[in-house]
């Protein structure tokens, strides 16, 4: 090692000149003669001496020294302070203490404040002391080859935090040390402000403590916290953070982006990808995601959910008549509804035009979901008062559950769809919960479709006859002509089932001309052989209404079979009535002035707001729908209602009928009023026409 060295330039600083020669002496001593004699080469120093600490900055500033060897009490300073004095002015100079005992209890805090040694005077003698030397300068060159490196690395690190675009802040012990342009800018400072405030100065108070814990992390990948700006406006901030070496000392670097702009994109375009725009609930989109996510928790902690498919009843009926704005509004004041009602972990969607979901997530009892469906229809049931119109509006749900009735969304829904079809077929304002005898039948719905075509040549359909008896004499005065498709495997298949597939097809246009035909001869053969002459009622579906050939067609009938008109009845549903009054209204005149025949309002009392059309339309009879009459006899607002529309018949000069009377209850409150109509399993079921000539052979 001793190669290496050259000449060791010391400077001693040192006050007391006895102690100055005695070092002078003892080096001297240690390489004297009796060492040439061992062989060695003797080392080589230069010493100068200064006496107190301004002399040896003086001297220092000059350059050339390798080592100090400082006394630590000075004239003009001591201890620590020194040492400090003498680091500053040769940042690169090692620094040995030789000093008196009494400075010994500083050995520790001055060893720690960069000192390579510390000797007590008197206690070393002069070969200690060289080695003393020898290795503080060794030492200090391979510390002054680190600072070098150092040194060159801070000037590329501080130059990349001025160049960057990115905040950036360098943080020690939770205090900013140094921050670059970028930073201040983004959180609304001047130049040099953020230095010495706390780490989590700019953090929105809730988030402090998130940010806090979320450093550690943020050296993985970024973290996103809600800060606020020196003006107290808000920004989101996406932040990493990682350790760092600064000055020579461990430290921390934080990075900054303010993604305020890119967030309300990202919220914007979320938005619009996953909300409905009239509603401002969930879309389809985002209830398929929630109801999955639903789903996969459900079936890993063995739980049930419940799936609500909500569809208003004749919904288009107020887009068509009133116009698609009055449509958007009682859209919403209904969505406004189910949120009062739902709770809040259950997520309500629409899903499309009339069509709401709502998903149950943690459900216990089926009766739960059951209730909430009661709770909805009974908080849709008060009319909504938009733009000066008051509407009543009812819904028809269909529910259906996980696990039991399907694995997975789709079919989920598929089958609270299915459930809620079969709710709207049971008339207005009712739910209905999945059932597996429903997937059966829309299954089986192409191979239908397909067979209904080859029924009307094969001869499968055929009319059977509910009579309609007067309540006050007891005498049969109609029959409802009842279309029934005797399917060759399946049997009997019921009109709810295939007239509206025969809608969707077209078939219905010859079907029902076929039932007009078919109905129109049989009334006249009944009269040709003598029976008390009876009216016959034919149902007419949507499509044949809007026919406009339908008037004449059915004059064509009754001319060929010599039919008088007035034996002829149609029933209209009043749904259909109402889709277009003024077309209803046109027709229904061609249909009792040119034709004369009679027309009966089905299933009246079930869509939304007729009465005002009443009195227009030239009708003969209204027939009450079947759901008001399933409750008459026990005391129930449906008796009322009935009653209602007796009381408005009467004044409108019109027959009442009241179909689907099955008990005796039903017939105690009817009997109370007489001069209706009844129709139903009570009295009679549909008929064939064998059984119905048996029965009006008995006429009185
Ligand atoms: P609708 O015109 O309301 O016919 C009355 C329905 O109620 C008939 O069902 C009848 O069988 C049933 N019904 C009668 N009394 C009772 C009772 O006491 N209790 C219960 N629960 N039900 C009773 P059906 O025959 O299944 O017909 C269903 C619907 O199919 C009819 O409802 C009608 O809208 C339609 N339809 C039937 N025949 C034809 C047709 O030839 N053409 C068209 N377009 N539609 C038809
Ligand atoms: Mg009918
Ligand atoms: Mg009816």
């Amino acid at each position: 090692m001793d190669a290496t060295l050259e000449k060791v330039r010391i400077l001693h600083v040192e006050d007391n000149p006895g102690d100055a020669l005695l070092l002078k002496v003892e080096l001297d001593e240690a390489f004297g003669p009796s060492f040439a004699s061992s062989g060695k080469k003797a080392p080589a120093w230069d010493l100068t001496c200064v006496h107190n600490c301004r002399e040896a900055k003086a001297r220092l500033a000059k350059g050339g020294i390798d080592v100090v060897l400082l006394d630590l009490n000075l004239p003009d300073g001591n201890g620590l302070e020194i040492v400090r004095q003498i680091t500053l002015a040769a940042p690169k100079t090692s620094i040995v203490i030789l000093s008196g005992r009494a400075e010994s209890e500083h050995a520790s805090d001055v060893l720690r404040n960069g000192v390579q040694d510390y000797l007590v005077k008197g206690k070393a003698d002069g070969g200690q002391i060289w080695r003393a030397i020898r290795f503080a300068v060794e030492r200090q060159k391979v510390r002054n080859h680190d600072i070098r490196d150092l040194d060159q690395s801070q000037e590329g690190f501080k130059a990349l935090m001025e160049m960057s675009i990115d905040g950036l802040a360098v943080f020690r012990d939770g205090v900013i040390l140094a921050a670059n342009w970028a930073f201040e800018k983004t959180l609304g400072y001047a130049a040099g402000e953020t230095v010495g405030k706390p780490l989590a100065f700019f953090c929105d108070p809730e988030y402090a403590a998130y940010f806090q814990s979320q450093l550690q992390r943020a050296a993985e990948t970024p973290m996103v916290v809600f800060g606020r700006k020196k003006d107290g406006g808000g920004v989101n901030l996406e932040f990493r953070a990682k350790s760092c070496l600064y000055e020579g000392a461990p430290a921390q670097v934080l990075g900054l982006r303010d993604i305020t702009t890119r967030k309300k994109e990202e919220e914007v375009f979320l938005q619009r990808a996953y909300q409905d725009p009239v509603t401002g609930l969930p879309n389809r989109f985002l209830f398929f995601d929630r109801l999955n996510m639903t789903l996969q928790q459900a079936a890993r902690v063995g739980g049930r959910v419940g799936l609500m498919f909500l569809d208003l009843d004749r919904f288009k009926l107020v887009n068509d008549s009133l116009g698609h704005q009055v449509g958007d509004e009682l859209i919403r004041a209904v969505a406004l509804r189910l949120q009062g009602v739902i709770g809040e972990t259950d997520t309500l969607a629409r899903i499309g035009g009339d069509e709401f979901t709502l998903l149950l997530a943690g459900l216990q009892e089926t009766e739960q979901a059951l209730q909430m469906a009661r709770r909805i229809l009974e908080a849709l049931s008060k009319p909504f008062q938009l733009q000066r119109h008051e509407l009543h509006v009812s819904a028809s749900i269909g529910i259906s559950f996980y696990p039991e009735d399907a694995p997975d969304s789709e079919k989920l829904l598929q089958r609270a769809d299915m459930a809620m079809y079969r709710a709207k077929d049971r008339g207005r304002s009712n739910y209905q919960a999945y059932h597996d005898s429903m997937n059966a039948s829309s299954v089986d719905r192409l191979e239908m479709e397909n067979s209904l075509f080859k029924a009307m040549d094969r001869g499968e359909f055929s009319l059977c006859y509910q009579p309609q008896t007067d309540l006050a004499t007891g005498r049969v005065v109609g029959l409802e002509a009842l279309l029934r498709w005797n399917h060759p495997t399946q049997g009997a298949i019921s009109p709810s089932v295939f007239v509206p597939l025969a809608e969707e097809t077209g078939l219905i246009i010859p079907l029902g001309q076929w039932v007009i035909q078919k109905a129109c001869a049989q009334a006249k053969a009944w009269q040709d052989k003598g029976l008390p002459p009876v009216r016959v009622s034919v149902n007419l579906s949507g499509a044949q209404f809007i026919k406009h050939t339908l008037p004449f067609l059915i004059d064509k009938v009754l001319k060929e079979v010599g039919l008088d008109p007035k034996f002829l009845e149609f029933e209209l549903t009043e749904s259909i009535a109402m889709r277009n009054p003024a077309f209803t209204l046109a027709v229904l005149r061609e249909l009792t002035e040119v034709v004369k025949v009679r027309i009966a309002l089905d299933d009246f009392g079930i869509a939304y707001s007729s009465l005002g059309y009443l009195k227009d339309f030239p009708i003969h009879s209204l027939k009450i729908d079947r759901s008001f009459v399933s409750d008459l006899g026990m005391g129930t607002k449906d008796e009322a209602i009935v009653e209602a529309i007796m009381v408005l018949a009467r004044n409108l000069g019109l027959e009442v009928v009241v179909e689907g009377v099955e008990n005796e209850a039903q017939m105690g409150f009817l009997r109370k009023h007489p001069g209706i109509i009844i129709q139903g399993y009570f009295l009679h079921p549909p008929l064939s026409e064998q059984e119905v000539e048996v029965l009006l052979g008995k006429q009185p």
